[in-house]
């Protein structure tokens, strides 16, 4: 398989540094707020490429949750998240963080998001964190300030490596990190914060330094390398992640242990909205509900999402998710009509090459779709066309072959029940009245060879 990675900015053939299998380590969700639908493009992309890689090989995924410690300024000021949005809700931290995280979940499970083999909560690995600060301490990266224990970013020469040297100078003419008078330089970033004087965080541990929190970029360092080792193969999150926390994750993960940290960075472009960026933080952003409460289905969304390659920008519009809605149904209507028979089988493997031909090629999805669509207007059997849409679809993950299962209103019942009638004494004049008056109240009627069949329209 072929990977863009972000650190030799280049496509590489993939494969794990284990024979045992990939591991792979996700930025999760910070559990302040609602997950919005920029997020959620993120976590499909990667859930794509879990399902991928798992065509070639076992792969281990680890997730964290940032359930402290994630502050809302790049620059280790402002204040943490999670006690912003407790504040918000007036909840406590501890109670915000278990409800946005089940929140995540059930957004993830019906997006068809596959569950990493470990998640990982920050709250619940301090110990870890801890002993990697101390590491680094011991090793001369670190320095105290009035507000924590930072790391030095002069000692770590190949710093910019990811992000560029063109950041780095952006940092120093303090364009995106603000300046903080303490710090020896402006790229240098906080590993441990305490809590303020004479103030009781709700969510504060005990240190070597004194009394405090993580910074967030040590929490996922920490997490990745307790589970997954010191060198991961693939490193994922959005392309905000690349020139301040994942260049900081490497920074500090390699001066403590000596050895590469990721082979692979790879990361998703975002998904953007007219009106510009999407972000929790200035209120603009659109949940996974909110598209439900518009009649849409979140594997509408996955649809729309695998129609974009990860690292092209999305921007999000209504009509877009329309034609997703439209696709993604013609697409289930005509996989259901397709008969039982014959499968060739030298066809189908030919297909199915090519259909991972352009998933391997860093991850090619919306020419994958493509090769579904083609596929069905080929001049082969249904059967084959079945087989390899049941195949595409333990990638693409859009449940085609799933028949919603309608509850069905005693009124329309009954409407059904009389078109049955109308239709056994040939009365099709009285069956097409009765198909509108069932498309009024919001059904359509499909006749199968096993009777009538309803979707919500
Ligand atoms: P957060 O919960 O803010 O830590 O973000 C969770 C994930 O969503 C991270 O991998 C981010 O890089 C990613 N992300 C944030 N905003 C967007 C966006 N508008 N489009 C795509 N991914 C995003
Ligand atoms: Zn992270």
């Amino acid at each position: 398989m072929q990977l863009y990675n972000t650190l030799t900015k280049k496509k590489q053939n993939f494969t794990p540094l284990n024979t045992a299998g990939a591991t792979l380590y996700t930025c999760g969700p910070t559990v302040y707020n609602y997950a919005h639908i920029g997020n959620l493009r993120t976590y499909i992309f990667e859930d794509l490429l879990v399902r991928v890689l798992r065509t070639e090989f076992p792969v281990k995924h680890v997730m964290n949750i940032t359930d402290v410690g994630h502050l809302t300024s790049d620059a280790d000021s402002g204040e943490d998240k999670m006690e912003l949005g407790a504040a918000r809700d007036g909840k406590s931290a501890w109670d915000i963080a278990k409800f946005y995280e089940k929140k995540f979940f059930e957004d993830f499970d019906s997006l068809n998001c596959t569950r990493p083999t470990i998640v990982s909560r920050a709250t619940e690995n301090i110990k870890e964190m801890i002993a990697l600060v101390k590491t680094l301490e011991e090793k001369g990266y670190t320095y105290k300030t009035s507000d924590g224990i930072y790391y030095d970013t002069s000692e770590f020469p190949s710093y910019s490596n990811l992000a560029g040297a063109a950041h780095i100078s952006g940092l120093k003419s303090g364009a995106r990190v603000e300046f903080n008078d303490e710090k020896k330089n402006p790229s240098d970033f906080a590993l441990w914060k305490f809590s303020p004087k004479n103030q009781k965080r709700q969510m504060e541990w005990d240190s070597p330094w004194g009394v405090g929190f993580p910074g967030w970029h040590i929490e996922c360092s920490a997490m990745a390398m307790k589970y997954l080792g010191p060198t991961i193969d693939i490193h994922c999150g959005g392309v905000d992640h690349i020139a301040v926390h994942h260049t900081n994750e490497i920074a500090q993960s390699e001066a403590a242990t000596g050895k590469q940290y990721v082979r692979y960075w790879v990361h998703g472009e975002f998904l953007v909205l007219h009106a510009g960026k999407m972000s929790k933080s200035a209120g603009t952003f659109l949940t996974l509900d909110a598209l439900k409460q518009q009649g849409y289905s979140p594997l509408d969304y996955r649809y729309l999402c695998l129609t974009a390659h990860y690292r092209t920008q999305l921007e999000f519009t209504f009509e877009s998710l329309d034609y997703a809605r439209t696709s993604l149904r013609g697409l289930s209507d005509r996989v259901k009509n397709l008969q039982d028979n014959a499968v060739d089988k030298a066809v189908l493997a030919a297909l199915k090459e090519n259909f991972l031909t352009a998933l391997r090629d860093d991850l090619n999805a919306p020419k994958a779709l493509a090769l579904v669509w083609e596929t069905l207007k080929e001049n082969i059997s249904d059967g084959t066309k079945k087989e390899l849409i049941k195949f595409a679809d333990t990638i693409f993950a859009l449940d085609m072959f799933k028949t919603e299962e309608v509850q069905i209103p005693p009124e329309v019942q009954k409407l059904l029940d009389a078109r049955a009638a109308a239709r056994k004494n040939k009365d099709f004049k009285k069956s097409d009245e009765l198909r509108d008056e069932i498309a009024a109240l919001g059904y359509i009627v499909r006749d199968t060879p096993q009777g009538q069949k309803l979707e919500v329209k």
